[in-house]
């Protein structure tokens, strides 16, 4: 199993449960943003800009599978920086598809979003919403979902498209977890509030139609998310030939909601201002998710989110600092 992207925050998970099903795996990881202290497989230290060495991973392991998660994944960077989310996202995905399709690699379980989505015409979000994003982020990868459709028709690609809702918390045992430089994400920013190293967490916006004004999320374990990618990956070498699915829990959560279960986890204050809008940011994004659990016979189970954040705030007391780098 070729993992690219497998250094990241849930490549990194998703490789460590492949490992405990005994599914041998290599990482292929440019180190851009992900964590070698974060994996323990095999590594090719390469970029999916680069087709030789790309070749040479595929000559040398000759996967069955691959499993992509290597991308950039900011909406605000996209939008200022679209050139780059095209080529890293856009580009390095499809040649990544032309070495698997060189080596007669036949099955690829991709990292999607529910970015795809849009502003939702209706809550909760099943797979057949239209898909019509509003970030360069989220039309990158709506551009390799459909990319995978026509090699799937044209070339007998097998493939699977998760699309994440919000991935959180971190391993069980507080090994791994999510650290991104910068951070922009909610929960990882509160904690870094309770344990001293900010003073106070910013609050986008409070005057949205939703039950306290502040944006709704449905926030998804990313232990619960690498199982998915196990069952995607199964189905596929059953002979399945597209696995599309939401990958949520079907419940939504405010920001003040969040920041209260994060003040009760860590017993800390946790100030809050409430600052403007975030642009681009829908005011819910929750998922419809059966088609998951139909499919895939996966139901989060450590996604309430009271065990994400004291997950989350386990890993960010282990290490405070993150992974070294
Ligand atoms: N958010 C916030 N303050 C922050 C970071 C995020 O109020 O410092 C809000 C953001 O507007 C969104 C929710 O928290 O409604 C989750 O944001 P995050 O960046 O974690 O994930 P996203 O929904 O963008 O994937």
């Amino acid at each position: 199993m070729l993992v690219a992207g497998g250094a990241g925050y849930i490549g990194s998970h998703t490789v460590r449960l492949l490992q405990e099903h005994a599914v041998p795996v290599v990482v292929l990881d440019n180190f851009s943003t992900g964590h070698r202290a974060a994996v323990r497989a095999p590594c090719v230290e390469a970029d999916l800009a680069d087709s030789e060495p790309l070749r040479l991973v595929f000559r040398e392991h000759r996967p069955k599978a691959v499993i992509h998660f290597a991308a950039k994944c900011y909406v605000g960077e996209s939008v200022v920086e679209p050139a780059k989310y095209y080529r890293e996202n856009v580009v390095h995905s499809w040649n990544l598809l032309e070495a698997m399709r060189a080596a007669d690699c036949e099955q690829i379980v991709f990292s999607s979003t529910c970015a795809t989505y849009g502003v939702p015409r209706e809550i909760p979000i099943e797979e057949g919403h239209p898909q019509a994003p509003i970030s360069p982020y989220g039309r990158t990868k709506l551009a390799i979902e459909y990319m995978l459709e026509d090699y799937s028709r044209a070339y007998g690609l097998r493939f699977s498209a998760l699309r994440y809702f919000n991935a959180a918390g971190a391993a069980s045992d507080a090994s791994l977890g999510e650290h991104h430089e910068p951070e922009t994400h909610l929960i990882p920013l509160m904690l870094r509030v309770a344990s001293g190293r900010s003073e106070e967490i910013l609050i986008f916006g409070d005057d949205y139609e939703t039950r306290d004004g502040t944006c709704v999320r449905d926030y998804i374990h990313v232990e619960d998310l690498a199982d998915a990618h196990l069952r995607a990956l199964r189905l596929l070498e059953a002979g399945r030939q597209q696995v599309v699915c939401n990958l949520g829990t079907g419940r939504g959560y405010s920001v003040r909601e969040v920041l209260d279960v994060a003040r009760r986890v860590t017993g800390h204050p946790i100030p809050a201002r409430v600052v403007a809008r975030r642009e681009g940011d829908p005011a819910e994004l929750v998922s419809g998710g059966r088609r998951a659990t139909e499919l895939l016979g996966w139901t989060p189970r450590r996604s309430e989110l009271e065990q994400i954040v004291r997950d989350a705030w386990n890993f960010q007391c282990a290490h405070p600092d993150g992974f070294p780098t």
